[in-house]
């Protein structure tokens, strides 16, 4: 003989704010972009490649990184995206695009804000410059965006 038993559902929202810490090598480099208008990396002691945004250890070889190199604020454009929909967290009004860039000196790509949505105008291999916030906010966007020049 079975025994039905009532189950009760209460709905609710339970509010977790939280903060974690970007780590010691993202704060440095987010301070230096910032503060300096500098782009920093890391570079590896045994391979020599340099890596933008900074890890601590080297993907390849495994060695820990701490020989801070500044790098250029242009790049290259390695591949894009174009954004035409809005949504309150946009940092930009659309159209804009998402680029992947390799900075001068370093090895490793680095994903951005480009402000340039014209499909014709963007291309694999195009050159680009970091545009600063003049009011920094220690965030990834104090880089404001990458235009194209
Ligand atoms: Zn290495």
């Amino acid at each position: 003989m079975s025994e039905e038993i009532e189950k009760k559902i209460y709905r609710g929202r339970i509010k977790v704010p939280y903060k974690h810490t970007a780590g010691a090598y993202v704060e440095r480099f987010i301070t230096e972009i910032g503060k300096n208008n500098k782009i920093m990396g890391v570079k590896c002691p045994k391979c020599g490649k340099v890596y933008v945004p900074p890890k601590m250890i080297c993907f390849t070889c495994f060695e820990k990184m701490e020989e801070w190199v500044e790098v250029g604020k242009q790049g290259t454009v390695k591949g894009f995206t174009v954004v035409t929909h809005s949504t309150p967290v946009m940092p930009l009004e659309p159209p804009y695009a998402y680029g992947i860039i390799t900075l001068d000196g370093a090895d490793t790509d680095f994903v951005h804000l480009i402000n340039e949505s014209d499909p014709k105008k963007l291309k694999i291999g195009m050159r680009v410059e970091a545009v600063f916030k003049e009011k920094p906010r220690k965030r990834i966007l104090d880089i404001e965006y990458f235009k194209a020049i």
